[in-house]
C-alpha cells in the first residue's frame, strides 16, 4: 500500500464528519433519533470507519442496503442498531436474527417468508415496513384506491409470528427538488404516509416506535418530515447542494499527484482519439488518475483540478490510469506536487455538474485501488485499501 499511497488517494476527514453529525443533530433537535445512511462503504468513504465514528458519536441507528453491508460492519465492532433497506433473500433471516440487524419488509410475500424463517429459526425478526407513496420503487403501494388493501395487508404483516415491527417508513422521490410541483408531489407523499400510519396504527391498536423518512432534501428543507428519526446520508458526506447552506465540511478530498511534465510545440494533439490539440506552446502534467480510479470519461476536455497553483484544465480524453491536466498558465506546478481532484477547495457538485450527474455518483466511483487515508485531528489514524493482496 505505501507503493500506491503517493498515487492517488482520499483522505476521509473524520472531524468533518463529527461536524456534519453534530451540525445536523442540532438541527432536527433533541426528540428525534438520528439514523446514519452508511450504504455503498458509506457513500465510498468506508463505512466501518464511518460507522465506528457514528456509534461513538451516539447516534441511533444505521442503514446499509444489503447483509453483506451489515455484516461487515458487525465484524468491524459496530454493534448499534442496523437496519437493510433492500431486498434480503429468507433463507438468511437466521442470520439476520443472529447478528440483530433489523430487514425492512416491502411487500406481503416478502412478510409471510420471513416469518415463516424466524419462526423456523426460533428467534424474532426485528422490522420496519417499507410503504411506497409515490417513489415507486419497494414498498406497499397505498396511493388512491389501493390505501385500504395496503392497511390491511401492512397489519397483517405486523402481525405475524416471528416479526416485531418495530418502525415504519417511505422514502421521497423529489425532497431535493424547489420547483412548485415537486414540493407538492412530497407534500402528498408525506400526508399519504401519516394518513397510512394513523390508520395502521389505529388498527393494530398500538403505535410504531420508529417512523422515518426524511432523507437529505427533507433534512435540509422539510423539518415537518422528521417524525421519530430522520434518516440522511449525503449531508453526512457534507456534499451536494444542500451541504454549504447548512455549514457542512466535505469528508472526502481526492488527491493525486503530478507524476511528469512535458512541454509540447503548438499543432500537437493529445492523448486517444487526438481531442485536444495544442494552439501554443504547451506545458502539459500527467496525473496518475483515470476512470479506473473512478474519474468519468464524459469530463475530459470538460473540467479542471486543482494544483497548488490554480485550477488546471483537463486535456484530452481522460485514460483508464492517468489524465492530462494543462500547466501552461501554472508555470510553478511540479512533479511531485499534490493535486486536489476534488474536496475541501474543489467542489464535487461543480465535477458532478460537469459530468451531467450527481455527487452521490462521484463518490461511490471512487475505486478499490484507491487508499482511504483516515484523518482525525489533523492526524492519520487509520489506511485502508480494498484491493487483494
Ligand atoms: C439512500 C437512501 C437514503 C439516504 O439518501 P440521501 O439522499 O443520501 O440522504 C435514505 N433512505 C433510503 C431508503 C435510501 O435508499
Amino acid at each position: 500500500m505505501e507503493s500506491t499511497l503517493r498515487r492517488t488517494w482520499a483522505e476521509i476527514d473524520l472531524d468533518a464528519l463529527a461536524h456534519n453529525y453534530h451540525t445536523l443533530r442540532r438541527r432536527v433537535g433533541p426528540n428525534v433519533k438520528f439514523l446514519g445512511v452508511v450504504k455503498a462503504d458509506a457513500y465510498g468513504h468506508g463505512s466501518v470507519q464511518a460507522s465506528r465514528l457514528l456509534q461513538e458519536l451516539g447516534a441511533d441507528y444505521l442503514a446499509v442496503s444489503s447483509i453483506d453491508e451489515a455484516e461487515e460492519l458487525r465484524r468491524g465492532g459496530i454493534t448499534m442498531p442496523m437496519l437493510i433497506l433492500g431486498y434480503t433473500p429468507a433463507d438468511q433471516v437466521g442470520k439476520l436474527i443472529d447478528l440483530q440487524i433489523t430487514q425492512a419488509v416491502t411487500s406481503a410475500e416478502a412478510a409471510r417468508a420471513y416469518s415463516a424463517a424466524a419462526v423456523c429459526h426460533g428467534g424474532t425478526l426485528k422490522i420496519h415496513i417499507k410503504v411506497d407513496t409515490g417513489m415507486s420503487r419497494l414498498g406497499f403501494q397505498c396511493a388512491g384506491a389501493l390505501f385500504d388493501g395496503a392497511v390491511a395487508a401492512i397489519c397483517d404483516a405486523c402481525r405475524l409470528p416471528g416479526l416485531d415491527s418495530e418502525g415504519i417508513f417511505t422514502h421521497f422521490a423529489v425532497s431535493d427538488e424547489e420547483d412548485e410541483e415537486s414540493h407538492r408531489y412530497t407534500q402528498g407523499q408525506f400526508d399519504l404516509f401519516c394518513r397510512c400510519i394513523a390508520a395502521v396504527e389505529e388498527k393494530l391498536g398500538r403505535p410504531f416506535a420508529l417512523r422515518h423518512c426524511s432523507n437529505t432534501g427533507a433534512v435540509a428543507h422539510w423539518p415537518e418530515t422528521y417524525l421519530d428519526m430522520v434518516r440522511p446520508g449525503l449531508l453526512l458526506y457534507g456534499c451536494g447542494e444542500f451541504a454549504e447552506e447548512l455549514g457542512l465540511r466535505p469528508v472526502m478530498t481526492l488527491k493525486t499527484t503530478v507524476s511528469a511534465v512535458k512541454d509540447y510545440a503548438p499543432d500537437t494533439s493529445i492523448s486517444y482519439g487526438r481531442r485536444f490539440v495544442t494552439s501554443r506552446p504547451t506545458r502539459m502534467g500527467v496525473v496518475p488518475y483515470g476512470y479506473a480510479d473512478g474519474f468519468f470519461r464524459c469530463l475530459s476536455n470538460n473540467c479542471a483540478l486543482l494544483t497548488p497553483q490554480g485550477l488546471a484544465p483537463v486535456r484530452g480524453r481522460i485514460c483508464m490510469d492517468m489524465c492530462m491536466i494543462d500547466l501552461t498558465d501554472l508555470p510553478g506546478v511540479q512533479v511531485g506536487d499534490e493535486v486536489e481532484i476534488f474536496g475541501a477547495h474543489n467542489s464535487v457538485n461543480d465535477l458532478a455538474s460537469a459530468a451531467g450527474t450527481i455527487s452521490y455518483e462521484l463518490l461511490t466511483a471512487v475505486s478499490k485501488r484507491v487508499p482511504r487515508i483516515y484523518l482525525r485531528g489533523g492526524k492519520e489514524i487509520g489506511r485502508e485499501l480494498l484491493l487483494r493482496f
